[in-house]
Parts: structure tokens; sequence; C-alpha cells
């Protein structure tokens, strides 16, 4: 394949990813999005395989590696749970930052990777390298320990080390001083000491930065390592010269980045001091008298008292939470949305934005239920509703619903925009147990006189729900 050829391809590719991130932005596109990035993606591996950089000896290394790449993949992509996606998301991140880094070292010991650059051009690739190998091992280390937050290997409380945000500071002017002795080495060999020091400290810093962050802002980290994963494609795309894979990168990277101002928002949090870490951990702040203790005892109710309230509202919303994906509940939920509607009445679902383990988690799931998108709203287009609201009915979900983030100013959840859910006639708050959701805070709603917890896996409860509302 020429090289024009390619580069043809490689615009077509670009074009798809675009048509693909615009796909994804509404639920109704969103496997057309899908397709288009699938075909984009065929596009450009093929076009990469065929093309003029790549020698005949190389294509069986690279069958091997795609045989064994795609079996991993697509094991992985058949055995995951639902609930698993969040950390399998994470682990994935990590392994753009591990090729990045990867690269960085391969390209930077070839000889013939520069041979033919003028000193300039040598001077730009070893820049690339650097960044490169940076950006890469942070997101490498940084996504590894998101990894094991998000699969409760490791706890939420944020790792406060004493004087961290000094220790940062030395370990970012060590990078830069290592940085002027390596573009200063005379040798493959001598720049080979400050990269490996430049690399470990990228390592700890990775490490550091996503242990620094607590339970509440997980969120945030997982769209920032999003918008990572990004950058250390785009920095793998300037040490390769590939133009497809910078514009890849850029795109992954600034979308990422745009999630994470989104969640930020959704939280109520400054993403600066979310990078800097220490909240969300259950670190108190100075408490103002007004905390929402909780009082009072909880009022458990039954499958079939459940299902008489329904029958008897004119009005339900239904807020879905991590348990809902824990239980697989989303097709009961949807079975019971039906039997409510064609008795006339009015169900919609509120939505979080952080609610699950992954922004979208829960549209995900009601897409796949097939539960119509026109019922589905935001938080901040069904807040003002649960005044007028009969019954709401809570799935597996906790933080998201908690008064304390508007009550209780000592709360880890301070200040975070819940779904104001106990302002309905009637809440039903399905869950297993009294424990507390992902931030590990104790929630009042349980205590409010209009509460009614419905105690048992949320599928099999909903099952029993459903049987009586058929009757
Ligand atoms: P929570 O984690 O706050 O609460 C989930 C609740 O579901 C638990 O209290 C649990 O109670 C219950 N549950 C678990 N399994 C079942 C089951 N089988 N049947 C019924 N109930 C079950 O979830 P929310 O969705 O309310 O909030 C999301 C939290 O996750 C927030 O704190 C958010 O910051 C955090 N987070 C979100 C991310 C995102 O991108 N969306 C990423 C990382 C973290 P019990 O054990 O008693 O059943």
């Amino acid at each position: 394949m020429s090289t024009s050829l390619v580069t043809v391809a490689y615009i077509a590719a670009i074009m798809l990813f675009i048509m693909s991130l615009g796909g994804l932005s509404n639920p109704e596109t969103s496997r057309r999005g899908n397709l288009y990035g699938m075909i984009g993606m065929g596009l450009a591996v093929l076009a990469t395989i065929f093309g003029p950089r790549v020698t005949a000896a190389g294509i069986p290394w690279i069958i091997g590696a795609m045989v064994a790449g795609g079996a991993i993949g697509l094991y992985a992509a058949r055995t995951v749970q639902m609930t698993q996606m969040p950390e399998l998301v994470a682990l994935m991140h990590s392994l753009v930052g591990l090729a990045a880094c990867a690269v960085g070292f391969a390209s930077y010991i070839d000889p013939t990777s520069v041979a033919s650059f003028s000193d300039a051009e040598k001077t730009i690739h070893h820049v690339e390298v650097y960044v490169g190998i940076l950006i890469g091992a942070v997101t490498f280390s940084g996504s590894i320990i998101a990894f094991l937050k998000l699969s409760g290997k490791l706890g939420g409380k944020p790792l406060l080390l004493p004087a961290r945000h000094w220790l940062n500071l030395i370990g970012l002017i060590v990078v830069i001083v290592f940085g002027y002795q390596f573009m200063k080495a005379p040798s493959i060999e001598a720049g080979m000491v400050p990269l490996i020091v430049m690399t470990t400290i990228a390592l700890l810093f990775g490490i550091h930065m996503v242990m620094a962050i607590g339970g509440a802002d997980m969120p945030v980290v997982v769209s920032m390592l999003n918008s990572y994963s990004g950058w250390a494609a785009a920095a793998t795309g300037f040490m390769l010269s590939n133009d497809l894979l910078i514009v890849v990168g850029a795109l992954v990277g600034s979308s990422g980045a745009i999630l994470s101002f989104i969640m930020c928002q959704a939280m109520n949090r400054n993403f600066i001091s979310v990078i800097a870490g220490g909240f969300g951990g259950g670190a108190p702040a100075p408490s103002s008298g007004a905390a929402a203790e909780p009082v009072g005892e909880v009022v458990p109710v039954n499958a079939a008292e459940t299902a008489e309230l329904l029958h008897d509202a004119k009005s339900v919303i239904i807020v879905p939470g991590y348990g809902m994906a824990v239980a697989q509940a989303q097709h009961t939920v949807y079975e019971i949305t039906k039997t409510l509607r064609e008795k006339k009445i009015n169900v919609r679902f509120g939505i979080h934005p952080v609610a699950g383990r992954m922004p979208g988690h829960m549209n995900v799931l009601l897409a796949e239920a097939k539960v119509p998108y026109d019922i589905v709203l935001e938080m901040d287009e069904i807040n003002d509703d649960f005044a007028d609201t009969d019954v709401v009915m809570v799935i597996g979900a906790n933080d998201i619903v908690n008064p304390a983030a508007q009550d209780d100013p000592t709360s880890p959840i301070a200040g975070m925009p819940v779904l104001e859910v106990w302002k309905a006639k009637t809440t039903i708050v399905m869950k297993r147990s009294m424990a507390s959701g992902y931030a590990g805070v104790d929630n009042p709603l349980f205590y409010k006189d209009n509460n009614r917890m419905l105690f048992g896996d949320a599928k099999k409860m909903l099952d029993e729900v459903l049987t009586v509302l058929r009757r």
C-alpha cells in the first residue's frame, strides 16, 4: 500500500472516530457510534499493517501479537461481569500507559529510528521520548491503583502522606533536572540513567496521586485516567511519527478531560483539589452543629406492600444505583415499568451522573433492558419533580440519594448534588442490609418517616414485586 493510500485510509479512520464520538454522546445513536469506531479501528489497523512502514518480516510478529491480544480481549469481553466493567476499563488504560513506555524505550534504544534525523529532529525526538514515557508511566501506575481501588482490593480511604504536596514538587524538580541531563547525554547508555530515574519517579507519582484520592472522588479519577491514556497514545504517536495515533490520542485525551470536568461539576468538586487529593475519605471537617445524624428506626416493608404502594401511585420515579448493576435487575425493572405504564401510572427514571461505578453506567444497563430513552431523565431534569411524586423506588442506590450531602457539612460527600428523593410522598429503598455505599457514609434517608426499606437482593425482591403486580 502506498504512503498516499495509507494517508487516505487514516483520514477516513479519523473521520469515523469523530463520528463515533458524536454517536456515543446520545444513547439512541450510541450503537451506531460504536460501529463507526469499530470500522475506523479496523481500517486504521489494516492500513498500518499493509502500509510502507511494516516490512514483510514484521508481519508474522504482528499477526502473532494480534492473535494473542485478540484472544485475551475476547475472553475478557465474554467473561467480565457488567459490575466489573469499571475495573476492566481502568486496567485497559494501564495498558495504553505501558505501551507508551515500551514504545518510548524501544525508540530510544533503536538507533535506526533516528538515523535519518537532523540534530534538531533528534532533539525533538528525545523530548517526545522523555515526555511520552513520563505520561505513560503515570497513566500505567495510576490506572493499576484505580483498578485495585475499584475492584475493592484496596480500600477507598485516601493515603495522605505528610508533606505530600512537597513530595510531588520535589519529584517534579528531579524530573526536570534529569530531563536536562537526558537531553545532554552523549550516548544512549548515558541517557538511560536519567530516563530510568524519571520513569521510576513517574511510576511512584502515579501511585501516590491515585492513592491520595478518596473513594467519593473516584469517578473523577476514572475519567481523568481515561484522558491520560489518550495523551499517552498521542505521545506514542509523536514517538512513532504516526499522525493517526496523535489525532486519536488527542481525541481521547480531550474528551476524557471534558468528561472529568462534567464529573467534577456533577460532584461539585474543584478539579485541582480532586487531583491534589484527600477528599472523599471521611476526613472530618469542623462541624457546624447542623450535622444530619441518623435518628430513629427504619420501617421495613415486604414485596407485596411495595407492589401495593406502586399500584396505588399516580406517579413513580425509579432511582437505580450500583446495587441494580450487582443484582442484574434491569430486565425486571423494565418489566415492572411496562406493567405500571399499562396501568396508566407515570413512571420515570432519575439518573445521577455518578450512579454505579462508571460514567453512564445506569444508562447502559437501562438501554440494554430496552427501557424507553424518553422516560430516563438526568438529575437536573428531574430533581424538581420529586415533591409531586407519589412513590420513589431507590434500587441499590445509596450515596447518590444521601441527604447528608446537603445537610451535613462534615460529611465526606458534603456539597455533592444528590437526587432529592426524600421530598416524595413515599420512598422505598431496596438494598440487602444497612451497609453504607461506596463513599462509606451512613444515610439519614433510611430513617425518615416517609421512607420504607425493602431488604433483599434487588433482582429477587423485584421479581416478587412483579409477580404481585401482575396478579
Ligand atoms: P453506592 O455504592 O452508594 O450504593 C450501592 C448500594 O447498593 C449499597 O449500599 C448496597 O447496599 C446496595 N447493593 C449492593 N448489591 C445489591 C444487591 N444485589 N441488591 C440490592 N442492593 C444491593 O452506589 P450509588 O450508585 O448510589 O453511588 C455511586 C457511588 O460510587 C458514589 O459514591 C460514586 O462517587 C462512586 N463511584 C462512581 C463512579 C462512576 O463513575 N459512576 C466511579 C467510582 C466510584 P447493601 O450492601 O446493603 O445491599
